[in-house]
């Protein structure tokens, strides 16, 4: 783990951690607590279910434009921005400031709830418990202790920060709003690295984006009555058969491959052959080949067994049905790239350097974050854990302990002082 730490970046993280402005910082951390916590209890009560998540958008651009933030404002995409610019001084001859590199540090605003489902936060000492307490309430208050603690101490970062809470990162938000900032804004290219905040906890290190790919598979037909039009192709009957086949597919286990069917809806009555069927199936791999494999065969099994149906129809009175009755779409309901960060990148090694530093005991992990964008694009980005503890994510008794919180906060804060020095 530590023993992979290049002794240059080691030295780095440890001349950042000893400038006095750091050091306030940390104070900051450790004595504000209660601050943090307020803001927690704040956005946690404000609901921002998938495409709904104006309201807390609005809330934290207040916050971000009262920590000192600049530029703040929320753009087309719906993800509230605001800028930290850098302390470098650009020299005549040197690349102007607005096309420096920058650093990217965000968090999601949404949550995987409907608005209903939200209610009143109940504080029992540090815990919190609401929907979304710890996913990603727990990284947006981390984002904005960041920033004030920042503010508080007169410390600024060399290059400029960009800070944002985005939308779209849960189900069928299908990360809308990281591929916004990565492909539409006007900044885009400028980012060369990500710090992305994610749920709660301090020792992982999200490297590898977990790819998936949704399809809503829908097969219709005539239908008609089970005794008088008996013989016409079942909806229903076909998807089962496609399915069936499906289900015989060989997954590799490695790179790690799954396929679900997690929602079947069609037919009518007990005594009708359906019009229609559809079914919603979810693919996921390590490995962006594997996942393309996969659809191809979904695609295979589909129309084998819609051919088979078709088929059998031509032999049948040509009354009780047009030249091929069933009909099949796949369409693609959701993608996330797979992708995965280099072993050699300056940001892993500098996540472990400043882990060495405070001593913290990290794993990699895989994952299914708003990283998937920038590492399929080649840029260097992280998820981590905005600090304390957490459990019951996506459920309605999620909660989130803060105690500890500060130390997540101090691994966060270094990580980003030394992207956003200059690459020597
Ligand atoms: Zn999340």
């Amino acid at each position: 783990m530590s023993s992979t730490v290049a002794s240059s970046t080691f030295q780095v993280i440890s001349q950042l951690a000893r400038q006095p402005a750091v050091h306030r910082a940390f104070q900051w951390f450790h004595l504000q607590e209660m601050q943090m916590r307020e803001w927690h209890r704040q956005v946690a009560s404000i609901p921002a279910p998938p495409f709904g998540e104006a309201d807390r958008a609005r809330w934290v651009a207040e916050q971000f434009a009262t920590l000192g933030l600049e530029d703040v404002g929320i753009d087309d995409c719906g993800n509230a921005l605001g800028w930290m610019r850098g302390a470098i001084k650009v020299q005549p001859g040197q690349e102007p400031r607005a096309s420096r590199p920058c650093t990217l540090f965000s968090a999601h605003l949404d949550t995987v709830f409907p608005a209903e489902a939200i209610g009143q936060p109940v504080q029992e000492g540090s815990i919190l418990r609401i929907p979304g307490a710890s996913d990603n309430c727990a990284g947006i208050t981390a984002v904005l202790g960041v920033a004030a603690a920042m503010r508080a101490a007169m410390l600024r970062p060399e290059n400029d920060i960009l800070f944002a809470c985005n939308v779209g990162e849960e189900g069928e938000g299908n990360l809308r709003g990281m591929r916004y900032v990565f492909t539409e804004s006007q900044f885009a290219a400028r980012i060369h690295s990500a710090v992305i905040l994610d749920g709660a906890g301090t020792d992982t290190i999200v490297t590898q984006g977990l790819g998936s790919k949704r399809f809503r598979i829908t097969i219709s037909g005539p239908g008609g009555h089970s005794w008088t039009d008996a013989g016409i192709p079942n909806p229903i009957m076909i998807l089962a058969n496609a399915l069936t086949a499906m289900g015989r597919l060989q997954l590799p286990g490695s790179p790690r491959t799954t396929w679900n069917v997690g929602h079947i809806e069609g037919g009518t009555s007990i005594n009708s052959i359906p019009q229609r069927v559809e079914a919603r199936i979810d693919t996921r791999s390590t490995d962006s080949a594997i996942l393309l494999q996969l659809e191809e065969h979904i695609h295979d099994a589909v129309e084998t067994a819609v051919e088979e149906a078709n088929r059998t129809t031509r032999d049948l009175p040509s009354e009780s049905h047009g030249p091929d009755p069933i009909q099949f779409e796949i369409a693609t309901i959701g993608e996330r790239p797979a992708a995965a960060l280099r072993k050699d990148a300056r940001i892993l090694n500098t996540v472990r350097a400043v882990d060495r530093h405070l001593q913290i005991q990290n794993h990699v992990s895989t994952a299914s974050t708003d990283a998937n964008i920038p590492l399929s694009l080649g840029i260097e980005a992280v998820s981590l854990g905005g600090g304390g503890s957490g459990g019951g994510v996506h459920t309605l008794e999620e909660w989130f302990d803060a105690a500890g919180r500060d130390l997540a906060l101090r691994r966060i804060l270094l990580l980003l002082l030394a992207l956003a020095q200059s690459e020597s």
